[in-house]
């Protein structure tokens, strides 16, 4: 099977976001009860609190909003609290961003910016991805960034 025009290659889900309000009230639980190490940081560009958890191969990523302009808040103030979105590894993200972009398909950042430890990140819009809000990763090092 040939790769059609424009598909890209995603290498693995590298995490998935869980959007919170109180990030000391879900460390707890997610350390104390579920047993996961944490890795917390802050973000500028997304003005949000970062949390990566290391389970198996997958990240789970716990954001709080740090600013009522972040789009966390809005997406919180939306639809509440709980699963926010879904991130896929790729190798390079700018070239799969003008792959995605030649296809048509509609993009939140045309290049990728900071993300969590050290990554670049980007968000595509949902408009294009049936709802499920899908952000792309790329991690130069470590398996872990
Ligand atoms: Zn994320």
């Amino acid at each position: 099977m040939s790769e059609k025009l424009g598909s890209i290659k995603l290498e693995k889900i590298d995490h998935i976001g869980i959007a919170i309000k109180d990030m000391d009230k879900a460390l707890k639980f997610h350390t104390e009860i579920l047993g996961l190490e944490a890795n917390v940081e802050t973000s500028a560009e997304f003005k949000v609190k970062i949390a990566f958890l290391p389970l198996g191969e997958v990240l789970i990523e716990l954001l709080e909003p740090t600013s009522p302009d972040s789009d966390v808040m809005k997406r919180i103030k939306k639809r509440g609290e709980g699963l926010d979105h879904i991130a896929y590894r790729v190798k390079d993200i700018d070239d799969t961003l003008n792959t995605l972009k030649k296809a048509g398909v509609k993009l939140i950042h045309e290049k990728g910016v900071p993300g969590g430890a050290g990554s670049r990140v980007a968000f595509l819009s949902v408009e294009s991805t049936d709802g499920v809000l899908i952000e792309l990763v790329e991690r130069k090092g470590s398996e872990k960034g």
